[in-house]
């Protein structure tokens, strides 16, 4: 009972979605905690029949309460198998996204962690166990810096990343030439990003009585950059 008291509200779900936690320890005196929800009727897509249990995947989860703890939660997540076409699937799980191992709770802490100056991506990669990349990626995807307004001269500039998870080697950094202060970054440097990107500035404030746009803004354009085909 304390167990699945404890796991309920460690990982804010209902108790009536509990179907069990079972416990073991490891030798070092570290717990494992094995996690099962409670199966739900769910009908083939191709058959129209209940499709069945059909064993359990394992699944590590990384947690902020256990994060320098000796306790290991495993999430066995069911597998479902329709028995007429034997087609399978995962059951939906209220703590991770299906590709990952961060629970929500994790990713919120990483969030509020990204607030305060003093921590830096490996600080608090190194808090919660996870890479400064999957930090790095947690901001990237939850966080949106609102782009300032184009200044009056423009400073265009590439720079490059030795390892880059967005598919390109270059990103593109946008300027203020005369304060040095960050306007917009692009992931990319090619002619076609940049021509999307101040296309989209123009739609979002074109005038359509002066029929100006931010773009008229800048006056002047500082860029060294390299001319590519596309
Ligand atoms: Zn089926």
């Amino acid at each position: 009972m304390f167990y699945e008291n404890f796991i309920t509200k460690l990982l804010n779900i209902k108790p009536s979605d509990l179907l069990s936690v079972m416990s073991s320890s490891k030798k070092d005196g570290s717990i494992i905690l094995k996690v099962r929800l409670k199966p739900k009727e769910c009908y083939c897509h191709i058959c129209n029949i209940p499709r069945k249990t059909h064993g359990y995947y394992q699944r590590k989860l990384t947690h902020t309460t256990l994060v320098n703890r000796q306790g290991i939660i495993i999430y066995e997540q069911r597998r479902y198998k329709c028995s007429e076409c034997g087609s399978t699937f995962s059951e939906c799980n209220p703590f991770i996204d299906t590709s990952e191992r961060v629970t929500y709770e994790t990713k919120i802490n990483v969030l509020k962690d990204l607030k305060q100056p003093e921590n830096t991506y490996t600080s608090i990669a190194q808090k919660y166990n996870l890479s400064a990349t999957k930090v790095t990626r947690i901001f990237d995807k939850h966080v949106t810096i609102k782009r300032k307004p184009l200044p009056m001269v423009l400073s265009i500039d590439e720079h490059y990343f030795l390892s880059s998870y967005y598919g390109t080697k270059y990103c593109c950094l946008f300027m203020n030439f005369q304060t040095g202060v960050m306007i917009y970054i692009i992931y990319d440097q090619k002619k076609n990003c940049l021509t999307d990107y101040f296309s989209s500035i123009k739609n979002e404030t074109l005038d359509m009585r002066t029929l100006k746009s931010e773009l008229d803004n800048v006056k002047y354009i500082s860029i060294d950059m390299y001319l590519t085909e596309i």
